[in-house]
């Protein structure tokens, strides 16, 4: 499968699942999209995220990482996936407060190739502080993979970074709203999300 083949199954998975809705949203940030995506519906059949797993592995192998890390909770699902489909250990990194930290008593051992696994990456902040805490413990993130890219162009890293989807997904602010401009019904509130959208 060609990555544009891929991008085509990414995104008619993420349709059937419900996971890419278009209508009218207000998003946590206060910001109306004509769209919106929940990564987790997509992940909630496990057959569907197991092939989504093995599709980003697939871009991930190059790498050849010897370790998949992703922060929780969004990554968790996925990175388990891709983990699997390379044979390697997965962990995940969580936050305590403020901090990113590695619990549970999952350690990384010095020198060991990890990639950064996540759902959706829009900002990167989660995936950079997750990189700086596996290079703080002497491992050398090799990559980084999410299943959709929200970053538009503006990649964040300087890392390769690897997704299934490139997704720009417009929002405004709700007197630049096109769909308020034409009297749509008001916005619905989709899926609860506690950070602000985009945050991660
Ligand atoms: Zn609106």
């Amino acid at each position: 499968m060609n990555r544009d083949e891929r991008t085509e199954l990414i995104l008619r998975l993420l349709e059937e699942s419900g996971a890419l809705a278009r209508g009218h949203f207000l998003l946590s940030s206060g910001l109306h999209s004509a769209a919106y995506v929940q990564c987790a519906l997509l992940l909630e059949d496990p057959v569907r995220a197991r092939r989504v797993g093995e599709e980003l592995a697939e871009e991930l192998r190059q790498f050849h990482p010897d370790s998949v890390l992703s922060p929780a909770l969004g990554g968790v699902i996925i990175g388990h996936e891709v983990a699997a489909a390379l044979g390697v250990p997965f962990r995940f990194s969580e936050r305590k407060g403020e901090e990113m930290g590695l619990r549970r008593g999952f350690s990384l051992r010095q020198g060991e190739r990890v990639v950064i696994v996540e759902d959706v990456i829009t900002t990167g902040r989660s995936t950079l502080e997750t990189a700086t805490l596996a290079t703080g413990r002497g491992a050398r993130v090799v990559a980084i993979g999410s299943i959709i890219d929200r970053t538009v162009g503006r990649d964040p890293f300087e890392i390769p970074f690897r997704s299934l989807l490139q997704l720009d997904l417009p929002s405004f602010p709700p007197a630049e709203c096109p769909a308020c401009q034409a009297g749509a019904a008001p916005p619905e509130k989709p899926g609860s999300r506690p950070e602000p959208a985009g945050a991660r």
